[in-house]
This record gives C-alpha cells, sequence and structure tokens, in this order.
C-alpha cells in the first residue's frame, strides 16, 4: 500500500477525488499539479497513517524509507538538497484532514534550517536578514506547534527587542537583531523541553510529521469535530511542500483571496494580503492586511496571475475557492485552494448566481446551502428603529446580531454558557484555544485582524455573531474590561453586536426578525420543486399558524390541546374539571371549556385554510393543571368551594410515581370519555361554521399514546360518533381523518393491528425516544450530555433521531402499516421533524410529511430536497 504521494514538475500522484487519503489540502494540491498551476512541489503522507500512529505512536519503518524516498523526487524538482549547508531545501508541514479543520492550525514554516544551513541561505538569497528572520520564525513555530511551548514565551523577548530597538513592526528588526532572537529563541526552547533545538533536519521532519498525527486528539481538534459532527476515525494527512518566502523584500508577498465575498456572496475578488510577509502573518492577525485589489500596484504580474488562477480554480470545481497565495521575487505561487467556508447569505447567493451562470444547475445549487445555515439568516438583526450608543464599528465577521454580558477568556465563556447565560467572548484575537469558549458565547469580538482572522473564520462556520478586529477598543484581558476613549466596559456589562455591519453597540438593543431575501426565495422554490416530503408545523394557535404558513408550512402536523388550557379562565374551568367529584360535575366544567376550544379551532382552520390541520387530544397528566403554590391552593379551593383538606386529598390521588408512563394520553379519554366527546365536539363545530365561512378545513383527529389497537378502537369510535350527532346538528357534514400517535414501542410492533383502525400515523418521536430507551425526556439533561461527550452516544437522541434503535422501530411499524393498507398516511410530529439528518431518515422510510416548529420549516424544506437529491443520486 502506498503511504506518500509526491506532487511536482507538472504531475501528481493523487488527484481531487482522493480526499479520503490525502486530505482536502492534498488532494487539491496534486489537483492544481496536474492543471498546471504553480504550486510549490511536495509530498502528502496518507490520512490513513495517522490512526495507526495515534495509536502505536510510531511511524512505521517502511513509512519512513518511502518519505526518504519521496524526498529524492522533491530534491530534484526544485534542484536543491534537504540538508545541504550551502542551497538548502526548506519545507513546510501542514495538516490536512478531509473536511476543512480551523482548529488544527498545525503548521510549520522553514522545517531544514539550522545553524550552518541558515548561513548558507544568507549567502544564497544574499539577504542575511531574511535567512535570520526565517530561522526565529521556524523555532518559534516548531516549539510551539510541534512541542507545545506557549507563544508567550518567544513573544516576550520579540517584544523586549523591538522595545530596545526603539521599532514597532518586526520587519524593522535587522539581521543581527534576528541573529540574537535565534539565540535567545533556543534558549528559551532547551529551558522549557529540556533538550536543545536539533540540527538534524530528518529529526526536525519526523518530529513535525509525527505532531501533526498526534495533534488529531488534541482537545480543541476533538472539540471541532464534535460541534461540527466530523467523525473521529477520518485521521488527517501531512502535507510536506518546498517552502517559496514571501518574506524576501517588497517584490514578495503573501495572501489569502476567496473567489467570491465569503460574507455577501458578490461575485468580487475578496482577499487581503501583506507585502513582504509569510504565511501565518495574514491569518494571525498580527498586522493589519491590505485589501488584495492593492496587490496591483506592487505586483501587476502577480495580481494578473492570481486572477486568473482564481477564474481557473473557480471553475474547474465550481465552487467559491479560498486561495492562499505568495509571491516570492515576483514569482507567483498557489500554495492551497479549497472550498470557501461562507456566512449562509452568501451561500445563498453564490449558489443562485452560479446557477444562474449556468456553472451548475439547480439540484446542484439547493444540494449546497446546508439547511442549518438558514439559521443564520431567520435569527434576528439589530431593530432599526432604536436608540443606539454605537462605540466603534469593527469588520463585519459574521453577521446576525447578538446581545450578552461580556466576558473575556473562553473557560469563563464556557462556564457561563453552559449555566445558560448569554454572554459575548472579547478578546484581544482568538486562538484555536479559545474554540470552546467560542462555542459557548453568543458572539465574538475582536479587536485586532482581519475577515480571515481565526475568530472570523471559526464564527462563520458556526454561524455566529462576530465583529472582528475592532481596532478602536483597547481589550484588557487581564483586567477583564475593554474601554473605547473614555468609555470602560467591565465583564459582565451588556454589549449588543451586529455581525452584519460591524457595530459595537453599548447595552441591550431589542432585535427582531429579518426578512427573507430574493436569493432565499429563490432556493426555497427550487428545494420545493424537487423534495418528496410535504412540510407541517407544529401549532397550537392562530398566530403561530400564520407563522409558519408564511414560512412555507403546508399544513399543522401537530396541534397540542393541552397548551389552550393554560391561560386565564379556562386553567379555572380545567382544575373544575379535574376535581369534580362525578361525571355530572365534569362535563358542567368541559361546558364552560367547549366555547373557547371551538374559537381556537376556528382560528387555526381559517389560518390554515385549504391545508390538512391534525388535532391532538388531551395528551398530558392531570395533575400538571394544578397548582403548587400554597395561596394558589388556597384560592383554588375557595373557587371550587371544598375544604382545603380535601383538595389536597384529591390532589394526592392523582400523584403518580411515573407520570410520563401513567395516567396520560388516551389513557385520559378512556377514563373520562366526556373530555374526548368535548374536544371532538369543538373541532367538529367549528369545522362546520369554519366552512360555512367558506374555508375549507381538513380536520384529522389524533389519538395520543396509543398502545393497543383496542384504545384506538374505542376512542375512535366516540369521535366519529360525535361527528355524527354534530353534523346532524348543523345539518352539514365535513371530511375527516381519525388517527392515532405512534409513540410507544408496542404500537410500532403492532402497527398491522392498529393500521386496521387508522386512517394515519404521526410518529411522536419524543415519546418514542423516550420509551425506547427507558430514558426521562425531563431528566436525561442530568447526565445525557456527558453520553455525547465521552462517545457513548454519537448525538442527542432526543435532538438527532437514533437512527439504529428508535429508527428501526419506526421503519418496522412503517412497514406494518402499509402491509395493513397500503395508502395509510404517515408523519412524524416529534422534535426531530426538524432536524435535517433526521429528515434524511424519514425520506428514506418512505413518510409522505415531517412537521415541526414554525422557525425550522424552511430548514426542513431544504433538508427534505438535500435528502431527494441524495436518494436520486
Ligand atoms: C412526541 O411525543 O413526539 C410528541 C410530538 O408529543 P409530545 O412531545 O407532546 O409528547
Ligand atoms: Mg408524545
Amino acid at each position: 500500500m502506498k503511504n506518500v504521494y509526491f506532487f511536482g514538475e507538472g504531475h501528481a500522484d493523487g488527484n481531487a477525488q482522493m480526499k479520503d487519503i490525502l486530505g482536502g489540502k492534498g488532494a487539491n494540491l496534486a489537483e492544481m499539479t496536474n492543471l498546471g498551476i504553480p504550486v510549490p512541489p511536495g509530498f502528502t503522507i496518507s490520512a490513513k497513517l495517522c490512526l495507526r500512529y495515534v495509536e502505536e505512536q510510531k511511524l512505521p519503518e517502511e513509512v519512513l524509507d518511502e518519505i526518504r524516498e519521496t524526498m529524492k523526487s522533491l530534491e530534484k524538482a526544485v534542484s536543491r538538497k534537504f540538508g545541504d549547508e550551502k542551497d538548502p531545501l526548506l519545507v513546510s508541514v501542514r495538516s490536512g484532514a478531509k473536511i476543512s479543520m480551523p482548529g488544527m492550525m498545525d503548521t510549520v514554516l522553514n522545517l531544514g534550517l539550522n545553524n550552518k544551513s541558515v548561513e548558507g541561505l544568507a549567502k544564497q538569497s544574499g539577504n542575511p536578514r531574511f535567512a535570520y528572520d526565517s530561522y526565529r520564525r521556524f523555532i518559534h513555530m516548531y516549539g510551539s506547534v510541534v512541542k507545545g511551548i506557549s507563544d508567550a514565551a518567544f513573544e516576550h523577548p520579540l517584544d523586549a527587542l523591538k522595545k530596545e530597538k526603539g521599532v514597532e513592526r518586526d520587519i524593522d528588526l535587522e539581521a543581527d537583531d534576528l541573529k540574537s532572537l535565534v539565540a535567545s529563541f533556543k534558549q528559551t526552547y532547551e529551558k522549557e523541553t529540556g533538550s536543545p533545538f536539533s540540527d538534524d533536519p530528518w529529526e526536525q521532519l519526523l518530529g513535525a510529521v509525527e505532531a501533526v498525527f498526534g495533534s488529531w486528539n488534541i482537545k480543541r481538534a476533538v472539540d471541532y469535530r464534535r460541534v461540527h459532527k466530523i467523525p473521529n476515525d477520518m485521521g488527517t494527512a501531512v502535507n510536506v511542500q518546498a517552502m517559496v518566502f514571501g518574506n524576501m523584500g517588497e517584490d514578495s508577498g503573501t495572501g489569502v483571496v476567496f473567489t467570491r465575498d465569503p460574507a455577501t456572496g458578490e461575485n468580487v475578488l475578496y482577499g487581503e494580503f501583506l507585502l513582504n510577509a509569510q504565511g501565518e502573518d495574514v491569518v494571525a492577525g498580527i498586522r493589519d492586511p491590505l485589501p488584495v485589489a492593492d496587490m496591483k500596484d506592487p505586483l501587476p504580474d502577480s495580481f494578473k496571475q492570481l486572477t486568473d488562477t482564481c477564474n481557473l480554480l473557480e471553475h474547474h470545481f465550481k465552487e467559491m475557492q479560498d486561495i492562499e497565495f505568495t509571491v516570492e521575487r515576483g514569482t507567483f505561487y498557489i500554495l492551497q485552494t479549497r472550498t470557501g467556508k461562507r456566512t449562509a447569505r452568501a451561500s445563498l447567493r453564490t449558489s443562485v448566481e452560479m446557477a444562474d451562470e449556468g456553472l451548475i444547475d439547480k439540484r446542484a445549487a439547493v444540494r449546497r446551502v446546508e439547511p442549518d445555515q438558514l439559521d443564520q439568516l431567520l435569527h434576528p438583526m439589530v431593530d432599526p428603529k432604536a436608540d443606539l450608543k454605537i462605540l466603534t464599528t469593527g469588520l463585519p465577521a459574521s453577521p446576525g446580531a447578538a446581545v450578552g454580558q461580556v466576558v473575556f477568556d473562553a473557560d469563563t465563556a464556557e462556564e457561563r454558557g453552559m449555566a445558560g447565560d448569554t454572554v459575548i467572548l472579547v478578546r484581544k484575537e482568538t486562538s484555536p484555544d479559545d474554540f470552546h469558549g467560542m462555542v459557548a458565547a453568543q458572539a465574538i469580538l475582536t479587536s485586532r485582524g482581519g475577515m480571515t482572522s481565526h475568530a472570523a473564520v471559526v464564527a462563520r462556520g458556526m454561524g455566529k455573531c462576530c465583529v472582528a478586529g475592532a481596532k478602536e477598543l483597547d481589550v484588557d484581558e487581564p483586567n477583564t474590561r475593554f474601554s473605547m476613549g473614555d468609555t470602560v466596559v467591565n465583564e459582565n456589562d451588556w454589549i449588543t453586536l451586529d455581525g452584519s455591519t460591524g457595530r459595537v453597540i453599548l447595552g441591550r438593543v431589542p432585535l427582531v426578525e429579518p426578512k427573507p431575501t430574493e436569493d432565499f426565495t429563490k432556493i426555497m422554490t427550487w428545494a420545493d420543486e424537487i423534495r418528496m416530503l410535504r412540510v407541517r408545523t407544529n401549532a397550537d394557535t392562530p398566530g403561530d399558524a400564520a407563522r409558519a404558513r408564511d414560512f412555507g408550512a403546508e399544513g399543522i402536523g401537530l396541534c397540542r390541546t393541552e397548551h389552550m388550557f393554560f391561560e386565564g379562565e379556562r386553567i379555572d374551568a380545567m382544575r373544575e374539571m379535574i376535581l369534580a367529584s362525578d361525571e355530572a360535575g365534569r362535563r358542567k366544567a368541559l361546558a364552560k371549556l367547549l366555547p373557547m376550544q371551538r374559537e381556537d379551532f376556528t382560528g387555526i382552520f381559517k389560518a390554515m385554510d385549504g391545508l390538512p390541520v391534525t388535532i391532538r387530544l388531551l395528551d398530558p397528566p392531570l395533575h400538571e393543571f394544578l397548582p403548587h403554590d400554597p395561596a394558589e391552593l388556597e384560592k383554588l379551593a375557595g373557587d371550587v368551594g371544598v375544604a382545603i383538606e380535601d383538595l389536597k386529598r384529591t390532589m394526592d390521588s392523582l400523584t403518580e410515581a411515573n407520570p410520563m408512563l401513567g395516567h396520560r394520553g388516551c389513557r385520559l379519554g378512556i377514563s373520562h370519555p366526556e373530555i374526548t366527546e368535548m374536544q371532538s365536539r369543538a373541532i367538529f363545530e367549528a369545522a362546520c361554521d369554519a366552512t360555512a365561512d367558506g374555508v375549507e378545513v381538513l380536520p384529522e383527529v389524533m389519538v395520543p399514546l396509543v398502545g393497543h389497537v383496542e384504545e384506538l378502537k374505542r376512542q375512535g369510535q366516540l369521535v366519529r360518533d360525535t361527528a355524527t350527532t354534530v353534523f346532524a346538528e348543523k345539518g352539514t357534514e365535513v371530511d375527516y381523518l381519525v388517527g392515532t400517535m405512534i409513540e410507544l414501542p408496542r404500537a410500532c410492533v403492532t402497527a398491522d393491528e392498529i393500521a386496521e383502525v387508522a386512517e394515519f400515523f404521526s410518529f411522536g418521536t419524543n415519546d418514542l425516544t423516550q420509551t425506547v430507551f427507558g430514558l426521562s425526556r425531563d431528566d436525561a439533561g442530568r447526565f445525557l450530555p456527558h453520553y455525547v461527550e465521552s462517545g457513548i452516544l454519537k448525538s442527542d437522541p432526543f435532538q438527532s433521531l437514533d437512527q439504529e434503535g428508535v429508527g428501526k422501530l419506526v421503519d418496522t411499524a412503517v412497514r406494518l402499516g402499509r402491509e395493513t393498507k397500503p395508502d395509510l398516511k404517515l408523519g412524524i410530529c416529534g422534535e426531530h421533524g426538524g432536524d435535517p439528518a433526521s429528515i434524511h431518515f424519514f425520506h428514506n422510510v418512505g413518510l409522505a410529511y415531517v412537521s415541526c416548529s414554525p422557525f425550522r420549516v424552511p430548514i426542513a424544506r431544504l433538508a427534505a430536497a438535500h435528502a431527494t437529491i441524495d436518494d436520486q443520486k
């Protein structure tokens, strides 16, 4: 098996399809080499070795041989020798997994230098300053990346030297200064690691390669994978590439460019570059870079090559590219290209425009927009009418708006965020070590760095609001405060960030919901043309129903009637019903509830004119409607005219050890048929009234928590009898269905029997998850996060369907149900109806619709289209 893949001299061992082995970076370097693009030659060590290394902590002998062999090809390609004292071949070493992971910034540049070859480099280049600058960067990067020494340990001597020399920028230090810095960095290195900095290039190289493999399992990488659901067994490849230098003078430079604007999606070259700078300077945000267009004057030829290459790469990959380049003494090189990370807005715009340009088709355009990204667009913005105390304006690094209390370090952000507080993480700049805090924060604010700084890239990836490079802010992390002129903002003070404009605003500003853009509407229309699954909503009020319809809901999949009983005078009538000592008493109370329920249903039918509405009969255990506060208890006793002791006795009799497995769902209607009767009456009276008003109603009455067919048979009969009575009274008839929730394991395995009497099934995957796992929905929060963090479960099964377990039962029920009734209507209304991965599953098992909360309707529509596209591939 091959482990090391060469690229260079117009030919590569790999190509873009080999991402599993070469990682994204390595595969694209190979592809670009094959396309004849100027890429410095090098080789990629297979990602397949990564996990083996992690386990064995050493590289196999045959791999070492292969590396040595491939190094010869590289030496030939650049006509230099690795380790040569006069004219050394220097390399960079970078990680690169199949999926790009900004959490892993383990890059080492200038590897191969030592005390002798640095002199050779100085002579060869005729530039001793450059040679020593390269060497001190190498020791710093190697020390921090490979050996884990803190950056500060190297930054302190550098800052001290700049102060001593009275200069502000690194590039103002001279060769001798840098030479002394090399000596001091070596001391630091030896002090921190206990051994001297190696002069042996091979030892340096293998140390770096092993560090890249080993970094697969460092905390920040593991955290990143968890948040972005990247598999842990993928591994990273290692890219070793001949160095080219952007720090060789004013005819050199380095930069990062996107083929389209990653914030807005506009079709313009968008990027930043620095003259006389190396690699990480741009990304790390240490010096303020220039807009890429400004490269035209100092480096006109290279600028033309850059624009031509950008066009070529975008057409070749048919995707927006994020490209790193370097100019070495007027010669242009591409160091990397990959699909550009972008905001949701940009994702919509680039997809729509590329389809309009004919670069891709509509299906590809739809497939490119990630459903969860839409969340950003559906998220709030700063209220345009609000009075704002704008502190300053930074870069609009990642859109959306957020309000939160200021914190200054990642650990505090994580702690407070976990406790449910809304915090905004404020830093001078962020590094991968801050990742866990960025996850927990509402938003991120930095005073340094550009649009491609770590904070900006990571926030955009997470769809989180970020303002970067707010230069005027003086961020004082040790003293937990920042200031802007005379205004000081301390830890825990409230601020508002607007990531779409870059505004940093004092205090808590009201936020408003956004309006969908034209691109959004277009993608959603295309998605609707493609998808097979219908998308309904879970809504209990006419207002929610109307909002969901605006988002594209095609009916109501779940109206939880109990929510209607909690407000105002309704709860009083409900309590009166629960506490009544006999059926007559219950009927009296129910008569008060009837008109209110009818009114709700009429409103919902009107809002959903022409679309199906599934109304579920009462579900929760009755004690949920009773008060617990002593004063309220006293009042209730007075209202219903019973002694407080009697009231307490009745309440005790309602107490259950396991209420979620107790007297709830259809069991309530079976003990108290008058409840089902009243609710059915309200539904059918409302349906008749709405029909009389010219509304097209399609009611579907749903019986909850059925475990045995006999339960549904009896409740269903009661519903139908009530319908017959109401229709006779009203002198009119309305079409309706009677069906059931499938939310208990027994219902799944006897679905063939239940389908005899059900006209539809709607999977209640919340209760089904609870009962299949035997895991209380209400208590799981105490230990379930640990299950996910420690890898027992891949994700929280209440958020994303457990396909192997719960899914198997859903699949069984679908099959059994259809055996009895081939045209049985099937849907799902648990929380999973709005989760993209679960939606793929529901498509695959052949459900007709998913139902989710109003805000998730567009996400579900897009995910359903993705499921169809993937299915037809
Ligand atoms: C379910 O159990 O999945 C469901 C939709 O009902 P509820 O969440 O109201 O129990
Ligand atoms: Mg349920």
